[in-house]
């Protein structure tokens, strides 16, 4: 599934790791790659992304390796079976 990446200039790499705690606790999935299809290198941050499909525009977390966290680009190809945590959830 295509989604969008959404802006995170603000966001440290630590946050990104933070996040990926934050998706760890509440996916029910015990996932260690990275999202990417084919990818094979462990999840180690998440970053936020929205399916473009979604009318209510919600915010995701996602779990990818370091080298597609880091990538620039806007849109992200993920495996349709990684399970999207929505923001806004309190620890
Ligand atoms: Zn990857």
């Amino acid at each position: 599934m295509l989604v969008s990446r959404l802006s995170e200039e603000s966001i440290t790499q630590k946050a990104k790791e933070n996040w990926l705690s934050y998706w760890k606790y509440f996916s029910k999935s015990s996932h260690e790659k990275c999202s990417v299809p084919n990818c094979a290198k462990n999840h180690n941050q998440a970053i936020f992304v929205a399916d473009p499909n979604d009318q209510q525009e919600s915010i995701y977390v996602v779990p990818l390796c370091a080298e597609h966290g880091n990538n620039e680009s806007n849109q992200l190809e993920i495996q349709d079976n990684v399970e999207l945590v929505p923001i806004g959830f309190t620890l």
